[in-house]
């Protein structure tokens, strides 16, 4: 792990080792650094006032250094279909879009992992203003904890996690890794790494360290176009890692991990959902466990694409599978409160500088 990009003051993303270690530096017993991580994420302590069998010193002295800043609700909006977005605060006045999405054997989040995106693509909201930070570890954690909190009302849970919010999760790769670490442990949030996928725009290296970590979550790929002319002109990131690198990339993913690969592909009417495109893309990704999802493209008023009409987006599918090619479409959740992928971005007025 990546040890230098960690606050070691910010204790919602330190490991439960790593408390372990910054206890003992303040002459508490080890053990204390794993009651505190399960206070942090099982019980979600907002102070250490509420733990109250811990001794008043070791309290104040913590609150004094290393205080607990988790997220804070600005605004939350629930779709008829239960599909809930959040708007949630950061220590420093950032916000972050958190959504939580019904399904039938209970709720994912969709996580965020920057305030903004540098990458570019002409058909997202997330990146109208570019990157403006990078989101911790504990930032990213904490929303997953804030989603369960929402759900605890509504006697349900967090089950799976997409980090398919706003940002570009490979190109905030250390503090990506430090958050699967933390929402795997089992004193925490307790998730299974195989309930856990990791949605990128396909950068390569990022991509190969990912398979080659040990975390066998489930990658996406986001295609939207099965050549470089169409690619390049969608997404700028095709001109440093074009098709050639990419699919081979996604196979040894496969390879490396034993899990299907998703390739993630947004239907724009005329552009990039004609039969032969469809023909195109099936050639281009056969031959390895992968499995297509497209996705009905979610209007973006700053972009000039129009969404595929639902008889094209279905001749498309049957295209792609008459190749034995798994392809489902994505069903459309949280239409009304514009939650759906790509919509997410801040309508709220600008943040205070702290
Ligand atoms: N940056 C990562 C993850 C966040 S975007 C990535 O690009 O994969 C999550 C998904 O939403 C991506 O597949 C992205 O291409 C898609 N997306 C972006 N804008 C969209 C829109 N307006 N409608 C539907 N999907 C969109
Ligand atoms: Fe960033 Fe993903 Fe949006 Fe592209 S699609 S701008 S990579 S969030």
């Amino acid at each position: 792990m990546t040890k230098s990009i960690v606050d070691h003051n910010d204790v919602l993303s330190l490991t439960e080792q790593e408390l372990g270690d910054l206890l003992e530096s303040l002459g508490a017993p080890r053990f204390r650094g794993r009651q505190l991580f399960e206070w942090l994420w099982r019980h979600d302590a907002k102070s250490y006032e509420e733990i109250q069998v811990w001794p008043r010193e070791l309290r104040e002295r913590l609150q004094g250094s290393y205080p607990i800043s988790r997220l804070s609700l600005v605004q939350s909006q629930v779709a008829t279909d239960g599909t809930t977005k959040l708007l949630l605060a950061m220590k420093d006045g950032q916000r972050v879009e958190t959504v939580l999405l019904p399904h039938r054997y209970g709720y994912s989040v969709c996580v965020s992992s920057q305030v903004g995106c540098a990458m570019g693509c002409k058909f997202c909201a997330s990146g109208l203003k570019g990157r403006v930070r990078q989101l911790t570890a504990g930032e990213m954690a904490d929303q997953v904890a804030y989603g369960n909190l929402v759900l605890h009302e509504r006697s349900s849970k967090i089950s799976r996690i997409d980090v398919m919010g706003i940002g570009e999760p490979m190109d905030n790769f250390a503090n990506l890794m430090r958050f699967l670490e933390l929402v795997h442990a089992p004193a925490g949030l307790n998730l299974s790494y195989r309930h856990i996928t990791v949605s990128t725009s396909g950068l390569v290296p990022a991509m190969q360290k990912l398979a080659d970590s040990g975390k066998p979550v489930t990658l996406a790929v986001s295609l939207h176009a099965p050549n470089d002319a169409l690619r390049l002109k969608l997404m700028p990131v095709n001109r440093a890692y074009p098709l050639g690198q990419l699919i081979p990339m996604c196979r040894y993913y496969a390879e490396r991990t034993g899990r299907r690969v998703t390739f993630e592909y947004l239907l724009l009417d005329g552009v990039n959902d004609g039969e032969e495109q469809a023909h195109e893309l099936a050639q281009l990704v056969r031959g390895f466990p992968n499995h297509v999802n497209l996705i009905p493209w979610n209007p973006v008023d700053e972009h000039p694409f129009q969404p595929s009409p639902k008889a094209r987006v279905r001749r498309f599918q049957s295209i792609v599978q008459e190749y034995g090619i798994s392809c489902t479409i994505r069903r459309e959740l949280g239409q009304e409160i514009d939650a759906a992928c790509g919509q997410l971005r801040l309508r709220e007025e600008e943040p205070v500088s702290p």
